[in-house]
């Protein structure tokens, strides 16, 4: 897809500021420093508008971004940090749980992990979270460009076995330095788009 119009519409922190307009949505999921950002601005041809390495810790909210008139990104915040104190990893579960669980324009959620290394045990928690509440979810496998062509299956196949992937769900191996994997991606995020 060519991406005309992306723009912030607003960083929410609870439901009442969540847009009103009922387009379908996407949401976007990561560890912390996974590439979530990269990813973002690669499929939306955008040098810098998801911020890239923003520093985990500070106000975490939910970035919703209008996508051609047509449909949200919706930015959660990164997972996994460890230096993050019990009061805001408990105001972030309180914000991802009021999301998701009540969410019904929510179609898809984007879950990036590294190629490279086997998902963590927060991957793990934060896929059987969505799965809890029966959204389908597209992996995306990134930095792609840091492994040998001749390890990719491997991997890929560590990625669906450590997640304990879903057989509806989908892993897409993507690198934000070549752009390998775009044009997946958009085939795929259309089908959730309607
Ligand atoms: P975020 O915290 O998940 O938003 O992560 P960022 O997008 O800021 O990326 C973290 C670091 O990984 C940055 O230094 C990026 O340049 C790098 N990075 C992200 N995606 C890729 C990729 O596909 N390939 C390579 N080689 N580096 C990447």
């Amino acid at each position: 897809m060519k991406v005309n119009k992306a723009e912030i519409v607003i960083s929410a922190v609870s439901e009442k500021q969540y847009p009103a307009d009922r387009k379908p949505e996407i949401a976007l999921a990561g560890r912390s420093n996974v590439g979530k950002s990269s990813f973002i601005n690669k499929i939306i041809n955008r040098k810098n508008l998801a911020r890239t390495s923003s520093k985990p810790g500070k106000t975490q909210t939910l970035n919703f971004y209008n996508i051609n008139d047509l449909l949200y990104f919706v930015d959660v915040p990164g997972y996994g940090y460890a230096r993050v104190s019990k009061k805001e990893r408990e105001k972030w579960g309180k914000m991802m749980e009021e999301y998701f669980s009540l969410r019904d324009t929510l179609r898809l959620t984007v879950l990036i992990v590294d190629i490279r290394h086997e998902p963590t045990e927060d991957d793990r928690m934060m896929y059987d979270f969505l799965k809890y509440y029966e959204i389908p979810v597209l992996v995306i496998a990134t930095k792609l460009d840091k492994i040998a062509k001749n390890k990719r299956s491997a991997h890929i196949k560590r990625v669906v076995e450590t997640l304990d992937l879903d057989q509806s769900d989908s892993v897409i191996p993507f690198s934000a330095e070549t752009s390998e994997g775009k044009e997946d991606v958009w085939s795929y995020l259309s089908n959730y788009m309607k």
